[in-house]
């Protein structure tokens, strides 16, 4: 409790605290609270005012009241399970004071007759009188009664009082914390330090007020030291020098010329900002982001020629076999005859295997395409230039950077992603890199239709299956989501194959996450080659891969999925020039809510529009992407209503790194927040 310079203090353990016993201790550190400065970020919920003392004849049946009475006589009847009852009064009325289990001694020191006593609790009323039950708060000096005592969640167990006068301490052993911000950034906030911020915010008048410039100045700090953390990554990576690649842009028009598309301005766009990353002494980190079916492949595929036209080796790495292998085939179609292309596969023959690990140790490989297999510690490249990584949203900041690493020094790196969030989750989750954004889509993709039905007309969409059917094309049929249970869904998939088999004999398959791996390539194999015509599955078929042959998605009690999520599940299809439909089928009449849900998929097909709109509705936490991040939720800023600090946070952040000012200040503040969690070796 001396060290009163120090965040030190805050990050020690319950016992610093005086009267914090063995049992408040592990009551707590159930809570997950386990230092000073877990209970520091617990901020009162509510409170409890029990600072006006009121007469007899006023009080409030039912509600926590203040009075202040003089015990007039005991009755302590002899009878068990009888409560023991001192009957009290002011000039005003009557009251008594119940108490079960409490010891006649005990109750004769508390409410001594004859003297003016002040009592808290509520208020009950039994046979034509007022009554208190157990007072808690009950003393002769009134002012140890008449206070208002917050309320915190987290703390069964645990009495207000004892909760309170340990917030109380804590706060009244603060260290005086230097300012670690800029002028600029206090003198926002109305030059309000750290400390009295949070002193504020436990104070009752302050609870829900996130407006206030304490609010306010305590979720910048959150946000800020997020972003610093991320920033420091980004400068480690990009000071690291590399040998630059040189662009040929002869060679890559040559591809381009020969797709049977145009670039859209944003591929463009993209492929320039990548190829300038390529070119220049610095590492590259960057994330190229885009909506499912906007293209980015083939923007990867021309940064990888580029690589590999400078004598570098190019790696790329997808979730599954099958997406990994349909980038394979892509490269093989497109790529230069003179560049040697492979592929690794987790079933690929051992001889084989050491054979590509060979090639590739000796550079006689130029780009091989696989699964995170490819980064076994047995591989080794002889002269690494580039790696690709698709489809990895569950790579979290560390994952990212010790990519970056094993890469070496002259391995730049591209991660690409087909789930859009909004920008101010882009921020705080992929700060560490630098981002290229697709919006636009490929010109002539159709939209795809969106149509709404009640489960009870199950009729009409088996017909409308059956045309489709017909006309050559195959359904994806999603199970409902079951939260509850990894069981009920997948009985609830099963289910439905069986059911959907009857209908369509020989026509269905089924996949759910209890398949194992290669049964699963399996299977999405025969569907790739359009063996079966309906694929029955759970949530888990996976993003990038095309199937142009599938233009139907039909999606079961479509309500238990979050906006982005449908809007993924949709872009499934509609990837070739078919017309394409999504049916979302309801259990019940639709909530408004819901319809409003509807119309917002049904009006636009801009993932990043539609994640904005699912953000709006059901907060950030559940947002695709957010929860996949495995980033740590926020304790008070808000992506949604604190839009603004995010945007100063992250100007703050540039500024820092144009002046590349001295970052040890912010110590305390990413030790405040927990940030450095995020990675190791930072502060
Ligand atoms: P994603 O961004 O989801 O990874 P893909 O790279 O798989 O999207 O592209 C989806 C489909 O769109 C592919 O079949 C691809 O050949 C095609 N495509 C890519 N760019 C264009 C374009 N500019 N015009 C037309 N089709 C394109
Ligand atoms: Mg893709």
């Amino acid at each position: 409790m001396n060290n009163k310079t120090n965040y030190q203090y805050l990050l020690s353990d319950l016992s610093s605290i005086k009267g914090v016993g063995e049992k408040t201790k592990n009551l707590l550190k159930k809570k997950n609270i386990n230092n000073l400065l877990d209970i520091l970020w617990k901020l009162p919920k509510s409170y409890t005012d029990r600072s006006l003392s009121l007469k007899v004849k006023d009080l409030k049946i039912g509600e926590i009241q203040t009075v202040t009475i003089v015990p007039q006589k005991y009755n302590f009847p002899r009878v068990r399970k009888l409560p023991n009852r001192v009957m009290c009064n002011d000039e005003t009325g009557e009251i008594d004071c119940i108490f079960f289990n409490s010891y006649e001694g005990y109750i004769k020191k508390i409410l001594p007759l004859g003297k003016e006593i002040t009592v808290s609790g509520k208020i009950g009323y039994f046979r034509n009188k007022y009554q208190i039950t157990n007072p808690k708060y009950i003393s002769e000096d009134s002012s140890l009664v008449k206070q208002v005592h917050n309320k915190y969640s987290l703390t069964e167990g645990i009495s207000e009082k004892i909760y309170n006068k340990i917030i109380n301490q804590i706060i009244d052993n603060l260290p005086d914390f230097k300012e670690w911000h800029s002028k600029n950034i206090v003198s926002k906030f109305k030059n309000i330090s750290w400390n009295n911020s949070i002193k504020e915010l436990h104070k009752h008048e302050n609870i829900g007020n996130y407006k206030s410039n304490f609010y306010q100045r305590l979720a910048f700090d959150e946000i800020f030291s997020t972003f610093l953390v991320n920033s420091e990554i980004r400068k480690k990576i990009k000071k690291i020098k590399k040998k630059n690649k040189i662009i040929n842009k002869y060679e890559q028009n040559l591809i381009i010329n020969k797709l049977d598309f145009s670039l859209t301005r944003d591929q463009i766009k993209t492929l320039e900002e990548i190829n300038k990353d390529l070119g220049s002494t610095n590492k590259m980190f960057r994330l190229l982001q885009g909506d499912v079916g906007s293209g980015k492949t083939i923007v990867s595929l021309i940064a990888a020629i580029n690589t590999i036209n400078s004598g570098f080796q190019v790696a790329v790495m997808a979730p599954t076999e099958i997406l990994a292998k349909q980038h394979f085939n892509l490269a093989k179609k497109i790529f230069p005859k003179n560049f040697n292309i492979d592929f690794i596969s987790r079933k690929s023959e051992y001889k084989l295997k050491k054979e590509i690990l060979k090639k590739l140790e000796n550079n006689k490989i130029d780009i091989i395409f696989g699964t995170h297999a490819i980064f076994q510690k047995k591989i080794i490249f002889k002269n690494l230039g580039l790696v690709i990584i698709d489809e990895q949203h569950k790579f979290g900041v560390n994952q990212r950077k010790r990519l970056s690493d094993k890469g070496g020094i002259n391995c730049d790196v591209l991660l690409m992603t087909a789930t859009p969030i909004p920008r101010t989750l882009t921020m705080t989750i992929y700060g560490d890199m630098d981002i290229s954004i697709i919006r636009e889509k490929p010109k002539n993709r159709k939209p795809i239709k969106t149509y709404s039905k009640l489960e009870a007309k199950i009729e009409d969409v088996l017909k409308f299956i059956k045309k489709e059917i017909k006309f050559g094309n195959q359904i994806f049929w999603v199970c409902p989501l079951i939260e509850e249970s990894k069981k009920l869904d997948h009985a609830s998939a099963v289910k439905k194959f069986e059911y959907l088999k009857r209908k369509f004999p020989n026509q269905v398959c089924l996949l759910h996450g209890k398949t194992d791996i290669d049964e699963k390539n399996k299977i999405l194999n025969n569907f790739l080659e359009n063996k079966f015509k309906i694929l029955v599955s759970t949530t888990i078929i996976e993003v990038g891969i095309d199937f142009p042959n599938a233009n139907v998605i039909v999606i079961e009690n479509a309500n238990k999925f979050g906006l982005s999520q449908l809007h993924q599940l949709r872009g499934r299809v509609g990837r070739g020039n078919k017309d394409s439909s999504c049916i979302l089928m309801f259990k019940s009449n639709l909530s408004d809510n819901a319809k409003k849900r509807i119309k917002i998929l049904k009006d636009t097909n801009d993932g990043f529009l539609i994640s904005e709109e699912d953000m709006k509705l059901r907060g950030y936490g559940d947002i695709l992407g957010f929860k996949q991040s495995g980033i740590k939720n926020f304790k008070l800023a808000d992506p949604i209503h604190n839009n603004d600090l995010f945007l100063l946070a992250e100007k703050e952040i540039r500024r820092i790194e144009k002046y590349n000012e001295d970052i040890g200040k912010f110590k305390p503040l990413i030790k405040l927040y927990d940030r450095a969690d995020v990675i190791n070796d930072i502060v």
